[in-house]
């Protein structure tokens, strides 16, 4: 948490982060400059805090999109032409300037998404970290492996894709566009980044860092808008060769369809109903820290929460009331408070469907232990956190991604039904499992369908490791320069002969 800083500090951070939005429409930034809609459309955006406004957005459609995708597509050759020690340089200038705007970039993203401060300060920094992450391997991003045979040399090299399209949801923005747009720029490709248009302020600063920084006209560009408007257009430019996006399971597909006449690359991070498994031989005390922070923090707007608890039988009790106690003390407020622990939730939409649980839980006969209160004020952005006992797996409190502060607890007797119980969903993001038995640990990390496993941890990012799901939850994975890269770059292999191997010869005239 930072603790430098007070209540008031970050208000005052806030205000002046947010005030040049407030003032003039927010823009797009296409080819090195702000620009409106060509349409003259905006869109208003409110702040989760109290309903205010707080500002207006431009709205992007097809014509804003075809003209980023157009700037993106004239920057590609001198940005990929450069050479890897020249986009490092660049990119770690980009790091430089997050870093010295950390405070202001998170404290517009708690007014912006209702996330609270104690988190959006580290998800600034890491933003920079990925930045310097790979701007690092930006220097050997084209190289490729050597595959000699008897006959040949054989080698592999990369290059970057062209221009992509870079698609973010509202939960932590700035972090996750820096995911995606950071390791796009280091392979060489330029990006049209949308935005989510429930969280755009963070991507405007992202742009005027990249300006700032010295990043060349057309090779970061950001459109704001609505989904089914400028993300669609973005998905079916000829000219975007790729799209990252990472949302909704539902929202994926579509951008599949979408992309399929233009034959687009994919890579899809999505939703999650991930699984913590407590076993009774486990250290409970850092299962319980652990199981609380990963659905109560972020205002459990986040794609790896642990959502459902499958919890062993023979410690279900104890755990359940550990649990209990410390959820009622979960203290819930203003985002920019240090001490507030949950925040609003993005919006009206989004709270409604996250309050909708209390009452699907308690119809289908799961116990409601804490939750409502202040959560069932319809006008409120705040919903209390909720902790569901008695479920069984084919709830649809167990089921579905609800996407807030809401934990559903399922017992289970044995290895057996804990595995069958944690398989048994559409999705395959994240599984965390809590044992002291080495050999269950691997038994159980083995047959867990989920792209990421945590044993004994709660989830903790590692920038070279593999990041993305199975099943509903994605396609493909980012991290380390062999995944970001192998996807924001094509493999070529060259082959040259020793002109040693025989050739056959037909239609020869003996
Ligand atoms: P969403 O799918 O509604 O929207 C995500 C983005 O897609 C937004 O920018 C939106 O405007 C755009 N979009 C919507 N329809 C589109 C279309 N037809 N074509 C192109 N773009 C379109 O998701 P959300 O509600 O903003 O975010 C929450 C979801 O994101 C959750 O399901 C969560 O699990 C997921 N998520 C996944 C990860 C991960 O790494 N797997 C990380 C964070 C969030």
């Amino acid at each position: 948490m930072a603790a430098d800083k007070t209540f008031d500090d970050y208000r005052a951070l806030a205000a002046a982060s947010i005030r040049p939005f407030a003032d003039a429409p927010l823009l797009h930034f296409i080819d090195g400059r702000p620009a409106a809609s060509a349409s003259g459309e905006t869109f208003e955006n409110n702040s989760p805090v109290d309903a205010t406004l707080l500002g207006s957005v431009a709205s992007g459609d097809a014509a804003d999109i075809d003209a980023a995708a157009n700037a993106a597509h004239e920057a590609f050759a001198d940005w990929s032409g450069r050479s890897g020690k020249e986009r490092k340089k660049i990119l770690h200038r980009v790091a430089d300037l997050i870093e010295s705007r950390a405070d202001d970039i998170a404290a517009a993203e708690c007014v912006d998404t209702g996330q609270t401060i104690r988190f959006m300060s580290a998800a600034a920094i890491r933003g920079a970290e990925n930045f310097r992450f790979f701007a690092d391997h930006a220097p050997d991003a084209n190289n490729g492996r050597s595959m000699p045979d008897e006959h040949h040399v054989n080698f592999s090299s990369r290059r970057a894709l062209g221009p992509v399209g870079v698609i973010t949801p509202w939960n932590t923005p700035f972090m996750l566009s820096t995911w995606k747009i950071a390791p796009a720029l280091a392979a060489g490709c330029t990006v049209v980044h949308k935005p989510a248009e429930w969280s755009p302020y963070t991507a405007a600063m992202l742009s005027e860092i990249a300006l700032e920084a010295g990043l060349p006209p057309g090779v970061l560009n950001t459109v704001h808008g609505f989904g089914e408007s400028a993300g669609k257009a973005l998905t079916e430019h000829p000219l975007i060769k790729a799209i990252a996006f990472v949302g909704e399971s539902s929202t994926g597909s579509m951008i599949q369809a979408q992309g399929a006449p233009t034959l687009k690359r994919v890579h899809f991070e999505l939703g999650g109903k991930n699984p913590v498994i407590v076993f009774d031989d486990a250290d409970l005390d850092r299962a319980l820290d652990a199981v609380i922070f990963m659905i109560y923090s972020l205002n459990g707007e986040r794609c790896t929460s642990s959502s459902r608890l499958l919890i062993q039988s023979s410690v279900h009790d104890e755990f359940v009331a550990g649990l209990t106690e410390r959820v009622k003390a979960l203290k819930v407020g203003h985002p920019l408070d240090p001490s507030t622990e949950i925040g609003p939730l993005i919006h009206p939409r989004h709270c409604a469907k996250v309050r909708s649980y209390r009452a699907k839980a308690e119809a289908a006969g799961a116990s409601v232990i804490v939750g409502g209160g202040a959560s069932s004020d319809p006008d409120s952005y705040y919903v209390d956190p909720m902790l569901f006992t008695g479920a069984r797996n084919d709830m649809d409190i167990a089921q579905e991604e609800i996407f807030g502060p809401v934990l559903t607890v399922i017992p289970f007797s044995d290895e057996t039904e804990a595995v069958r119980l944690a398989n048994d969903i559409e999705y395959g993001l994240a599984g965390y499992l809590w044992t002291g038995d080495t050999g269950r640990a691997q038994r159980v990390a083995r047959d867990l369908e989920a792209g990421m496993i945590w044993v004994n941890s709660q989830n903790v990012r590692h920038l070279p490791t593999p990041f993305g799901g199975s099943k509903a939850s994605g396609i493909g994975r980012d991290g380390g320069p062999e995944y970001s890269f192998e996807f924001y770059m094509e493999t070529k292999n060259i082959s040259i002969a020793y002109d040693s191997h025989a050739i056959p010869k037909l239609g020869h005239i003996s």
